[in-house]
């Protein structure tokens, strides 16, 4: 039985090294803020932009919420980040997504400062991350690897297969385990023979968004299984990709959802908006 990757209680602990460090820059005159933007009325994109509002609450970080209408444009919104990017007492902004259609994601992305781009989405911060340079990171990988190191899961020399390759989970993924010298497979929907490629991973990361995906047979015994998806089953319950009742029985560790990944992700935003504030402070 695999032992459960606990990621409450990791990232409550991620979340008071920030309140820490969010305290000595206090000291220093500096508060910390992240502005996020929400657009429209998604009800899961309100969940998630509370959820890091109450984060920025616990850890001591200003949040500020810029609510657009759904009716918003791309001109309208670029006005909204370039007077974030000037305003000095903002340390980090997110623009939570999805966008509505009329919207050119690709332009808000790169109109974000990369200094202030906590999500780590700018050209310029995944070109970092390709290089190996230490800057802002993107928030669920960097979790995964904060969770692994948390229980002293080595990386190096592992077999690592992620499943799925988005720009915001899969890729940024792979450079993070390449960096902790994992080898690493990035298989995608047009792999062929899923399976034996993810009977081979020491370490399986699923990013597919599918409940169910991920059965035991297409896992090895003794796995390591990180579920990223965050799901509706046919009850409307969250769950993950990965069958947890009968995948649980074959890997060493696994990460529950809710509870795994998800929190994680919080927290490391909250991590890189203080990394954000030191940086623009240096
Ligand atoms: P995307 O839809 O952007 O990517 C899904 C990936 O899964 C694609 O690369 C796709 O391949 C691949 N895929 C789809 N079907 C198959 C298949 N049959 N076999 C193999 N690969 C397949 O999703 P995201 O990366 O944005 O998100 C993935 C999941 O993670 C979602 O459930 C999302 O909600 C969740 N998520 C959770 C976060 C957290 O904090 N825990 C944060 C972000 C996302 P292809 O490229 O070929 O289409």
């Amino acid at each position: 039985m695999a032992q459960i990757i606990d990621g409450k209680a990791v990232a409550q602990a991620v979340k008071e090294n920030v309140a820490r460090k969010v305290e000595q820059l206090q000291e220093r005159g500096i508060r910390p803020c992240l502005a996020v933007i929400i657009i429209g009325d998604d009800p899961a994109s309100r969940t998630y932009v509370n959820n890091k509002k109450k984060a920025c609450e616990a850890t001591g970080i200003l949040s500020k919420e810029i609510s657009l209408d759904k009716e918003t444009t791309t001109e309208q919104l670029l006005n909204v980040i370039n007077e974030l990017n000037d305003d000095m007492s903002v340390h980090g902004i997110l623009c939570q997504l999805p966008l509505p259609k009329q919207i050119d994601e690709n332009k808000i992305i790169a109109a974000i400062s990369p200094e202030k781009d906590v999500d780590a989405f700018h050209a310029l911060n995944v070109g970092r991350l390709f290089q190996g340079v230490q800057n802002l990171q993107p928030c669920t990988p960097s979790g995964v690897i904060v969770l692994l190191d948390y229980y002293g899961l080595p990386i190096e020399g592992k077999n690592c297969v992620i499943i799925g390759r988005s720009n915001i989970v899969g890729k940024p993924m792979a450079m993070l385990l390449l960096q902790r010298n994992g080898t690493v497979t990035v298989a995608h929907s047009k792999t062929a023979d899923l399976k034996a490629i993810t009977g081979m991973a020491d370490i399986l990361i699923s990013a597919v968004g599918k409940p169910g995906f991920v059965t035991a047979d297409m896992v090895k015994e003794g796995a390591i299984v990180i579920d990223v998806g965050i799901n509706r089953d046919e009850q409307g319950k969250l769950c993950g990709d990965v069958c947890f009742d009968e995948v649980e029985k074959k890997a060493s560790f696994i990460t529950p959802v809710p509870g795994g990944v998800g929190p994680m992700t919080v927290a490391m935003l909250m991590e890189n908006t203080v990394r954000a504030a030191r940086l623009q402070y240096q």
